[in-house]
């Protein structure tokens, strides 16, 4: 049941033994023991992680995290409605693409992948162009590790009375927020990041007058946001269509696990730890983050590719993978640079072995 080597990806990521056990069953997807027990203790779960306000409800969606961000832009939208944007990277970027796709109208705010949101783009958009209804950012820019300013970002959108939509995908359930207390209208998120289950579905805590607000608006069956809420809440935890049992079984023990740690809290803190001993550890040894310690998150790291001519980063990834660590590459468009993620069942002493095989395999000169 041992894993073959540590995921230190921004997901899927490295799981317990215990939620992968969790999945070794068949349930049947009607079954009231199933929706009532594992289903609807989620949805409650969910939404108390996510704030103390009881004006929130939250709904699963199958599928990879980007068919709930799909689901909710197409939902949440009406005809006449209008989207902004920022697009800081490559999640911000998809969320643009999602509306091409949807043919809803956007305006993008775009920066540069190194470059925090700006706000005050943000406010003189809102200023100039009266028809944006709603608006959008990532939270977490997983494609650089760049921790985007949402108290700020969703207390400017609310000052102009829009409707606030946050890709949280990397970052709930490991960074503290109550989406309440930011008055955020839509947060994503999925099941194989920050919650430390398996992939297969995507959720959506949401003020349930928001999601009310959806019915009739959306342009896919499938990924109808508001009927698949409103199964689930007249049919006590129901999906429409065939729920994916075994990693809802698996995400409900990991949420049992996160309770166990402690609560979100203490999972930032171990994530932290892993991030600033990786950082640590990393400029030991030469190597430079893309962002300034100021901007990072606790989720993922970029680094520089080391300048000698004999890297390449395949060699240095299957050199690692040997040591029984997997990490990823770069994402961003003018700097080469490979990532490395922290979150996860993964604990600060795997990133000091982490570090020490790292030392081991970047004696480039002698890769044949
Ligand atoms: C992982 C992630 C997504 C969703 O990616 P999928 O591959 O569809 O699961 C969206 N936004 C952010 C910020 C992410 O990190």
């Amino acid at each position: 049941m041992k894993n073959d080597y540590l995921l230190l990806t921004p997901g899927p990521l490295s799981t317990s033994e215990s939620v992968r056990q969790a999945m070794l069953n068949d349930w049947c997807t009607w079954d009231d023991q199933y929706n009532k027990e594992i289903v609807q203790v989620i949805r409650d779960k969910l939404v108390k992680l996510a704030t103390n306000k009881n004006t929130y409800t939250s709904v699963l969606m199958q599928g990879s995290g980007t068919a709930s961000v799909e689901a909710t832009i197409g939902s949440a939208l009406g005809k006449q409605d209008k989207l902004l944007v920022i697009d800081n990277g490559a999640y911000g970027a998809r969320i643009a693409e999602i509306t091409d796709y949807l043919q809803i109208d956007c305006t993008t705010i775009r920066q540069g992948e190194t470059e925090q949101a700006n706000l005050q783009l943000l406010e003189e958009a809102l200023i100039n162009d009266p028809a944006i209804t709603h608006v959008a950012m990532v939270h977490c820019e997983t494609t650089t590790g760049m921790l985007n300013p949402i108290e700020a970002f969703c207390k400017i959108a609310k000052a102009h009375n829009k409707v606030v939509i946050v890709d949280a995908m990397s970052s709930f359930g490991g960074i503290e927020m109550d989406i309440g207390e930011l008055d955020i209208d839509f947060m994503i998120s999925s099941a194989n990041k920050c919650i430390q289950g398996v992939p297969g579905f995507g959720f959506v805590v949401a003020k349930q007058s928001q999601l009310e607000r959806c019915k009739g608006q959306a342009r896919s069956l499938s990924l109808d946001l508001h009927a698949q809420w409103l199964c689930m809440q007249e049919n006590h935890g129901k999906w429409r269509f065939t729920s994916p049992t075994h990693t809802v079984r698996a995400f409900y023990q990991a949420l049992l696990e996160l309770e166990q740690e402690g609560g979100i809290k203490q999972r930032q803190t171990r994530y932290q730890t892993n991030q600033l001993t990786l950082v640590k550890g990393m400029r030991e040894l030469g190597f430079e983050t893309l962002l300034p310690d100021h901007q990072h998150s606790p989720i993922i790291t970029s680094f520089y590719s080391p300048t000698e001519s004999q890297y390449d980063f395949k060699t240095f990834y299957e050199r690692l993978k040997a040591e029984g660590f997997v990490i990823y590459p770069g994402k961003v468009s003018n700097a080469d640079c490979f990532r490395i993620g922290n979150i996860g069942e993964v604990y600060p002493e795997d990133i000091t072995r982490l570090i020490t095989a790292i030392k081991s395999v970047i004696y480039w000169e002698e890769v044949a």
